[in-house]
Order: C-alpha cells, then structure tokens, then sequence
C-alpha cells in the first residue's frame, strides 16, 4: 500500500488532515487581484449572509478567529464579568485544553466543573452549581458551556439543549456552545442548525472550521445582535482580526454551498461507525461510549496501547484512561482496514 505522509498519525485527531478540496479551491479563488482588508471584502460578506442562511436567522452577527480557543474564550468573556463563574463539565476543552485562555480573556472569570455524564452536562448539575450557594463568597454562575459535539463523541439531542436553556433563563445565564465539532453533530442529527442553537436557547456558538476541512479559522456566532456588541473590538484586541480576512472567509464559502461541510462530516461520522463497529468485534477492546459522532473510545489493555504505539499508529490516551481514535473528512477504509488489522494482531497476543 503507498502510505500517504504522516499516515499513521491520522487516528489522532481530525486536526490532522489536510484542507478538503473544495476549501482548497476557494482559498486559491480568492487569491486573485485585491480586496478591501479587516473583513470589509467580498467574499467575507457572502459567508455571513449564508451563515445568517444556513442558521435560518437574520440578526445573526459573525466575527472570525484563528483557532477554537480564541474563539470560546472570547464568547466567555463577552458573556460574563471577571466576578462571576462559567459552568462546564469536568471534560470541557475550555477546562481541559485552553490554557487557562477563557479565564485569562475574561480576566479571572471562574470555570465551575460538573462531572459529566457521557460527556455532557445535564440541567440537574447546572442547577445544582447555580443553587449551591448565593453569598458574595461564591463566584456567581453566569454563563453555561456546551460541547457539541461532545470532547468523547457523544450528543447533545435538541431536548437536552432546552432543557439547560430552561435552567439558563430561570437564572439568567447565558448559554454557550463550543460547535469545534458542530458540523459533526448537525449531520449526525440530521436536524437543522437552528434547532439544536437558537432555536433551544443557545446565544452564541464557536463554529469550528479547522477540523471539518478549513485550513485554519473559527466562526463566532452571536445569535442576538445586542450580544455581539464591542465583540469586534474584543477580537482585535485579542490578536484575533484578520488583516487579508479573505483567505479565512472564503474556505467556509466553498464549505457552506452545497452544503460540503455536511458531506464531509457525514463521511467522518460513517467512517467512525464503521471503525467503532470492527474495534467492538474484537477480543479484548471494550467500546466506553457510544459513537454518535466522529469519535470512537475504546478501552485496550495498556501493554496493547503501547505496543499499537510502536507499531506507529498514533492516538491520544483520553478521558478516563481510554485510547481516542477520531476520524475526519480524509479518513478512509483502506486506513481503518489497516489500523484495525493491526489492533487485531496486537490484541490476539493476550
Ligand atoms: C479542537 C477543539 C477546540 C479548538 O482548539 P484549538 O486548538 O484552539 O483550535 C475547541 N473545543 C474542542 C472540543 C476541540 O476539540
């Protein structure tokens, strides 16, 4: 078999792949000529109103960053004050994998953990932290963060969303939703992106575009206008404003016409379910969670993580000790076939 470069790194995460092809042709499309720069361009404007389109919703305010932990802390921080508290589970990239960025954005605000349940907050355990105490001691709860989908690969179903917004609006907090994978999430649901946003309460989403094919980039969605105010000048200070906005805007042009963004998660997704069916047949892998999503957990014997690692496959050991294979838009059969050969050897050795 010729091995494409880096072949073995691929199970890692979908942040491993390349750019899809339709990304690709728009980001060299919109390398002709010259364009008004800061996002006043062409092309810049167009995704905003396919966005506004996609999302069913006319006051819909867009803003763009450079990675997902710009974008998430920077929607924190506009929805918060330093003093008060974000709810998020004890798995949340934004408690896990940011570097302290959304308490550093928002200058001090704290991250309030619930333990999650497959991956996901419940309205009980918001409720719970929100009521836990209300003295001027306890940083108070003002904005809850989902993950959608979630950092195992599980779901969010439009009910559960209402259901924390429910909890939000008797409180007044905000909801949040980190989409770095929403693209998976909506093809995985089949259901329209307004339905598990704005449509269940969600005010604002980090739209991740990095691991469904872009080469680079975030969307921010503010589903209220009147939220969205002086977020521009949150981004710019924040290192976040694109002067060519150009070559970040115009990839999500290319994936939200005929809608490729969804081709292309579905195919993750399948290619998931059909990794996550074969890991499941083999002796000595335990499935931990469902995969409703892009990402397959599963629970080997350290001794066979290791020796997979030798092997050269590459994944990460997650979330409760499991081993995490994701699957993106570049996955294909050839690969699962081999990375599942190779599991069935090591495994048979026990
Ligand atoms: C990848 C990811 C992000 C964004 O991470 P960056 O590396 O900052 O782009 C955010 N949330 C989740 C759940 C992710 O998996």
């Amino acid at each position: 078999m010729s091995e494409l470069p880096g072949y073995k790194l691929q199970f890692a995460s979908d942040n491993t792949a390349g750019v899809c092809p339709e990304a690709l042709a728009a980001f060299n499309e919109s390398n002709k000529g010259f364009a008004s720069p800061y996002g006043n361009d062409g092309s810049t404007a167009k995704v905003c109103d396919l966005l506004r389109e996609v999302f069913e919703r006319d006051e819909l305010e867009v803003f763009f960053a450079f990675n997902g932990t710009a974008a998430n802390s920077l929607a924190l921080a506009s929805m918060c004050q330093p003093y008060q508290s974000v709810i998020c589970t004890d798995a949340a990239h934004v408690e896990t994998d940011e570097c302290g960025a959304p308490e550093f954005f928002s200058n001090g605000s704290k991250l309030l953990t619930a333990p999650h349940h497959q991956g996901k907050l419940t309205a009980a355990e918001v409720e719970t932290l929100v009521k836990r105490r209300d003295d001027i001691h306890y940083p108070r709860p003002k904005v809850v963060t989902l993950t959608q989908s979630t950092e195992i690969g599980t779901l969010y179903h439009k009910g559960e969303i209402a259901g924390i917004s429910q909890v939000c609006r008797a409180h007044g907090l905000n909801l949040h939703m980190d989409g770095a994978r929403f693209a998976n999430a909506v093809a995985s649901l089949g259901c329209a992106p307004a339905d598990i946003t704005w449509r269940s309460g969600v005010d604002v989403l980090c739209f991740g575009g990095t691991k469904m094919g872009l080469p680079v980039g975030e969307a921010i969605l503010f589903f209220n206008r009147e939220q969205a105010e002086d977020f521009a000048y949150r981004g710019k200070q924040a290192g976040q404003l694109a002067s060519k906005m150009r070559y970040l805007s115009s990839p999500w042009l290319a994936m939200l016409q005929q809608d490729n963004w969804l081709k292309h998660a579905s195919h993750a997704n399948r290619m998931a379910r059909i990794l996550s069916d074969r890991i499941a047949d083999l002796p000595g892998a335990e499935m931990l969670y469902p995969t409703e999503a892009n990402a397959v957990l599963v629970n080997l014997p350290d001794w066979a993580a290791t020796e997979l690692n030798q092997m050269g496959w590459s994944f990460y050991n997650f979330i409760g000790g499991s081993s995490r294979f994701m699957c993106s838009w570049a996955t294909t059969e050839a690969a699962i076939d081999a990375l599942v050969a190779d599991m069935a050897k090591v495994l048979a050795k026990q």
